[in-house]
């Protein structure tokens, strides 16, 4: 017998048919004579309609009361797969992120997890029931619903395997692991066998929506081991794990592209100690997540700071800068026309030369780099988001990703 963690994404329950789907699978592990806690997101699409619909009644709606919004989603989730495994004879119940005992902070949208009191669904699991706990959500010490971040359900899942000390965490999504590059971009992408937490972390980060960023991170801190699956297919997925040595052999592992950034030009502000600070405290006290900074060499006592922030985030950002620009000078500019290619690997820390097979490849590919940065073990580039797909077709051909 084992303790497992399920996680179902929102094309696995997308209708009825989908959530007998699950319901079956789920079944069979019950009947195995697993333990099994099951966390689901909202049906795909409808976090997005509900967004949509707020913002048709308000350009920048309350968090708090958006929170209150998106929840239902995975509301409706929870208690359809927990009838539908009813309907076919295994014991099961639904719970709210509230009612899993999911504790976070007040930062609507985003909240971080502070604690789960994993009692009650322990009780039950005794009991031996099934247990369906609704993704993405948490209550506050005030009781106020607070939600995780776009993609949350993953955060519910890894967070609750680590807080039950379960055996096994299973991610069951639309696609039957993690690739070298988004398959549905880059046709003959490879299923990777497994990948290190520290890579993952960096492609859910720049872009790759197949894992939250913030799960990837909460899994390595407490050595939580993963697997991303398919909920329609039996086949082996990805696992992600803490690195071994034999991973750096590979210097590549994998392309990610976000075109859910936007850049950010504030141009001709005072070149004087003190104007940057001023710029990206207003920022991070507006909880905005700044990346890719740069800033040229000033002349004539005026400078100009160019970097990149989530596009949800641009009208904030200006919300943001307007006092300081009053006070430091400048004019800010938005550009949403563009995307973030990033290449990533652990093989970067003890192989050279990636950069320029990175950069003729572009080239050759005729793709202007606007912004470049680097890290240990990856390489960012801005470019138009009209050649996204083009560049990360390009880069996933330079380094041979398809032989791995
Ligand atoms: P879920 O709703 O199950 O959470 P997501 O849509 O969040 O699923 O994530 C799965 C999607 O991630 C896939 O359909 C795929 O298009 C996309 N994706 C992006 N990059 C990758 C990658 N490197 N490997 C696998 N899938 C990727
Ligand atoms: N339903 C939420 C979203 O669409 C959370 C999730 O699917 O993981 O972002
Ligand atoms: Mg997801």
């Amino acid at each position: 017998m084992a303790r497992i963690v399920q996680k179902y994404g929102g094309t696995s329950v997308g209708d009825v048919e989908r959530i007998k789907n699950v319901a079956n699978r789920i079944k069979a592990v019950r009947e195995a004579g697993n333990e099994v806690v099951v966390v689901v997101s909202a049906r795909s699409g409808v976090t997005n309609e509900l967004i949509a619909r707020a913002k048709s009644l308000h350009p920048s709606p309350p968090d708090r009361e958006l929170d209150q919004l998106v929840s239902i989603g995975e509301q409706e989730t929870i208690a359809l797969t927990a009838i539908a495994l009813d309907a076919i004879g295994v014991l099961a119940k639904s719970y709210t992120g509230a009612q899993a005992g999911i504790t976070t902070d007040k930062v609507y949208t985003k909240a971080k997890i502070t604690g789960i009191d994993g009692k009650s669904i322990e009780k039950d699991l005794q009991a031996g029931k099934v247990v369906i706990v609704a993704g993405f959500q948490g209550i506050d010490d005030e009781g106020q619903v607070t939600t995780l971040g776009r993609g949350g359900s993953d955060l519910t899942a890894i967070a609750l395997a680590a807080a039950i000390k379960a055996d096994k965490c299973e991610i069951y999504t639309d696609v039957d692991g993690v690739y070298t590059a988004d398959p549905r971009v880059v046709k003959d992408a490879k299923k990777l066998q497994e990948i290190s937490y520290d890579e993952m972390l960096e492609l859910a980060s720049l872009g790759s929506k197949v894992m939250q960023t913030r799960s990837v991170e909460f899994a390595a801190k407490y050595n939580v081991i993963f697997e991303v699956r398919s909920s329609f297919n039996t086949n082996p997925g990805t696992i992600v794990k803490q690195e071994v040595a034999y991973m750096e052999k590979v210097v590549v592992r994998g392309v990610a592209v976000d075109k859910d950034q936007a850049k950010v030009v504030v141009s001709r502000i005072a070149d004087k100690p003190g104007t940057a600070a001023a710029v990206f405290r207003a920022l991070a006290e507006a909880n905005i997540n700044v990346d890719m900074i740069v800033q040229n060499v000033g002349h004539d006592g005026v400078a100009n700071l160019t970097f990149t922030v989530p596009q949800s985030e641009t009208l904030k950002a200006e919300k943001a800068l307007a006092p300081v620009l009053k006070a430091v000078g400048g004019t800010v500019t938005l550009d949403d026309k563009i995307a973030k290619l990033s290449v990533v690997g652990v093989g970067m820390r003890t192989h050279s030369g990636v950069a320029s097979t990175l950069f003729t490849a572009l080239a050759d590919a005729g793709i202007n780099l606007e912004l470049i940065s680097t890290s240990e073990i990856k390489i960012s580039v801005v470019i138009a988001k009209d050649k996204a797909d083009d560049a990360a077709r390009a880069a996933h051909k330079a380094f041979a990703l398809e032989k791995l």
